[in-house]
């Protein structure tokens, strides 16, 4: 198959302009192949970590001018609203513990997107208006249709086209899925006590009830609750829903008003069951969903998206069987057992079983009690413990790393060691 791109990236969320702009700055030809969708009306923020902060600075997009309209994520603080036999200590988790000085940065989707956007077109990238609609993959190469009757070919396509991938179909991956009994209610609100750059976790018994911090005297909001519930406050007028806000946040942030555009995302769960087949690499939704507890899930994204990029420098042939193996390997070993974190806590709020209350309620105190634990903690909610890929990491010598050199030889030998 002769191909005049290295790389096909279909789909212009935020991990597939991510992973367009990462593979052109290391010289990548890469075609994007996404239908503008015209302005972004999407209420959600999302809490980028330190790691993926680096990745934003090396794509040349941060700070800039981003950095005022965006809100450092100074501390996170869990609270147990279950009203459950077992209560759980409120725990706060400071970042100063494990030597940094913020856990990230607050985005609206909102600038993030048009941010990448832009930067993907001074990149020079191939830019495809229009959407894939067939794949076919050969042993040597992948080529898509789109909806403009273009056929576009490389030596491989990353995945980034959401959680219905038809590119993942077409690669013969399957999926697991589930719905959780919850949908979650995104949107922003004005307050008149300072937020003092904290996130609070309220945990309920639908789910929990997050307030991130905005710029200023402003939260963004993520609500889960049961999905009829969720529907009424939806249809609240702005006045009621503030009033709401203020009832569950107990007064913290003073008194509730100007709320701001709100959308509701139904609850669901996915984790594909490879992560990377037949020159085919899923990144981002595409590999997995998971709901918004932690901020984890487009920081997952962009570490596939940073680990698809370390496993192709150097090698001619970026879409070859042991790249994708490779990146099998390595995000199946940070997004499964983080995914299935992520579930327990969920489902331990919405199952009312006392002994998942208690077992919840035990590991919190202990989290809450134990410096060395609750800093374990901290640091996997940055990053992976076997570490970063490159431009993730804080500093050449400081993070641990298996791979990623751009020597591909010494890759190979580190591969061996996830076996
Ligand atoms: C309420 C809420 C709060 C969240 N908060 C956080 C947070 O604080 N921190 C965090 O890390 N994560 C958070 N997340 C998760 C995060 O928002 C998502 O992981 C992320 O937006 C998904 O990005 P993506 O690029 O993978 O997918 P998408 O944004 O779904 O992008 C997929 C793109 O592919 C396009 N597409 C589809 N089919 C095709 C095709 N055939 N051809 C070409 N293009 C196609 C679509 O139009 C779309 O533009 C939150 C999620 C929710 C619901």
């Amino acid at each position: 198959m002769s191909s005049e791109f290295d790389v096909i990236v279909a789909g212009a969320g935020p991990a597939g302009l991510s992973a367009a702009c990462l593979l052109a700055l290391d010289g990548r030809r890469v075609a994007l192949v996404a239908k503008s969708r015209g302005e972004i009306a999407d209420p959600r923020t999302v809490a980028l970590m330190q790691p993926s902060m680096r990745l934003l600075m090396h794509l040349g997009i941060w700070p800039g001018q981003l950095k005022a309209r965006t809100q450092p994520l100074l501390k996170l603080r869990l609270v147990d609203d279950t009203g459950s036999l077992f209560k759980a200590p409120a725990i706060t988790f400071d970042p100063a513990e494990i030597g940094e000085d913020a856990f990230g940065w607050n985005f609206p989707l909102g600038l993030l997107i048009p941010a990448l956007t832009a930067r993907a077109i001074s990149l020079g990238i191939t830019l495809a208006d229009a959407d894939v609609t067939s794949v076919s993959t050969a042993s040597d190469g992948v080529s898509v249709t789109t909806s403009a009757g273009e056929r576009i070919a490389a030596r491989v396509a990353l995945a980034a086209d959401g959680r219905n991938s038809l590119l993942r179909d077409a690669a013969g991956i399957k999926t697991n899925r589930w719905a959780y009994d919850q949908s979650a209610l995104a949107t922003s609100f004005e307050h008149t006590g300072a937020h003092d750059g904290i996130s609070t976790e309220y945990h309920r018994a639908a789910g929990p009830f997050t307030t991130v911090p905005m710029p200023g005297l402003q939260s963004a909001l993520v609500w889960l609750e049961r999905p009829a519930r969720a529907a009424d406050l939806m249809a609240l007028s702005d006045a009621e829903l503030a009033a709401e806000i203020q009832i569950n946040t107990h007064g913290e942030l003073g008194r509730i008003s100007n709320i701001g555009p709100r959308k509701l995302f139904p609850m669901n769960g996915l984790v594909a069951r490879d992560f990377a087949k037949n020159r085919i690499i899923l990144i981002g939704e595409a590999a997995h969903v998971v709901p918004p507890i932690g901020a984890q899930g487009l920081n997952m994204s962009l570490r596939d998206v940073a680990q698809a990029a370390d496993l192709m420098m150097g090698e001619d042939d970026p879409g070859q069987a042991l790249v994708l193996a490779d990146y099998d390997a390595f995000r199946r070993r940070d997004v499964q057992p983080r995914q299935q974190a992520i579930d327990l806590m969920n489902r331990s709020l919405l199952s009312g079983y006392l002994a998942l209350e208690g077992g919840r309620a035990l590991g919190l105190s202990l989290i809450s009690q134990f410096g060395p634990l609750r800093r374990a903690v901290m640091k996997y909610g940055l990053a992976p413990s076997f570490g970063l890929p490159r431009v993730m990491r804080k500093d050449q010598g400081g993070t641990p790393a298996l791979i990623l050199e751009a020597n591909p030889d010494e890759r190979r030998a580190s591969s061996k060691y996830i076996g």
